[in-house]
């Protein structure tokens, strides 16, 4: 089978960031390199700007840093690597080329600045995570105790993210958000969420909020992170085939995607350490479902849903 991935969340920028030597072609450092793109069949990457917590202010100033990281270092210094902004620019893509988008993983650095997202959007940014764990000036995080929705400053995140075709992202958002984003959101996805049926993490989602993604027909990555996956234990890729078939099993056939969440994690599931062994979870993936089933979830869901014609 030629497969294609499409990965919805990485955290590669912020790897960079913390250590500007690493190198983007093939340090042993990170879980995803050009190398590995090129030789394990990927066709987009996402690539998320991620402030940490500790960065108090100068925030937006931190993004600005990481989107630099992520033209000078990764699509400069990588031949066919191409920057995605719409659906038009994948279906260009020639075949050895490789498509890169440029996320937001929570909105702190844009503090309660309409215009700083505005900016962010024309730097090529095409995905708005809403939070990281905690609140800031647009809505609560899933582990702010508070446990409050959007702000009104968040309602206007949204509208201006409908405005622009841009995707709206609700993983890590607390659950009140979660639902107003569904009324209000038109592009909606949770590029790095797992089912919370199976694995009892606040960062997961309700049989009710898969459903609700489903009936938007939104995007939900399953993403690769241990602690998400399994309660007790180690991780192994056969604890992902169940949380694709609990998804499935809400009917949501066209609605799984990936979210890898690789370079962001510390801990990573046994036979699925970097992002070269992919391979091992498309093999045992081809034991379940057809060819067909299979390309949805690496790819075609997630680009479906890309705005654009
Ligand atoms: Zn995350």
């Amino acid at each position: 089978m030629n497969t294609k991935i499409f990965d919805a969340h990485s955290d590669v920028l912020y790897k960079m960031w913390l250590d500007p030597t690493i190198s983007f072609h093939n340090s042993p450092q990170l879980h995803i390199t050009s190398q590995q793109l090129k030789s394990s069949g990927s066709k987009i990457q996402c690539f998320a700007i991620y402030v940490p917590e500790n960065v108090k202010i100068h925030a937006f100033e931190v993004a600005i840093q990481m989107i630099d990281i992520f033209y000078e270092k990764i699509i400069n210094k990588t031949p066919n690597l191409k920057l995605i902004r719409t659906k038009e620019d994948i279906n260009h893509l020639k075949e050895e080329e490789i498509g890169a988008i440029l996320t937001l993983e929570g909105c702190e650095s844009i503090g309660s600045s309409i215009e700083r997202l505005r900016a962010l959007y024309r730097l090529g940014v095409s995905s708005i995570g809403l939070t990281w764990n905690f609140a800031n000036e647009v809505a609560d995080g899933v582990l702010e105790r508070r446990g409050a929705g959007l702000t009104n400053f968040g309602r206007e995140v949204v509208l201006e993210n409908n405005k622009h075709n841009i995707w709206t992202d609700v993983s890590h958002l607390s659950e009140i958000g979660f639902w107003e984003v569904m009324e209000l959101g038109n592009h909606v996805i949770a590029s790095h969420s797992n089912v919370k049926e199976i694995c009892n993490h606040p960062r997961n989602l309700t049989n009710e909020q898969i459903k609700m993604l489903i009936e938007k027909d939104g995007v939900i990555g399953i993403t690769f992170v241990p602690p998400f996956l399994v309660e007790n234990g180690n991780a192994t890729v056969f604890d992902i085939i169940k949380h694709i078939d609990h998804v499935c099993a809400l009917g949501g056939e066209n609605n799984v995607g990936f979210g890898s969440d690789f370079d962001g994690i510390t801990e990573t599931v046994q036979g699925l350490s970097t992002f070269s062994e992919y391979e091992n979870l498309i093999n045992i993936l081809l034991n379940y479902y057809t060819d067909t089933q299979v390309q949805k979830f690496l790819f075609d869901n997630f680009v479906r849903k890309f705005p654009g014609n």
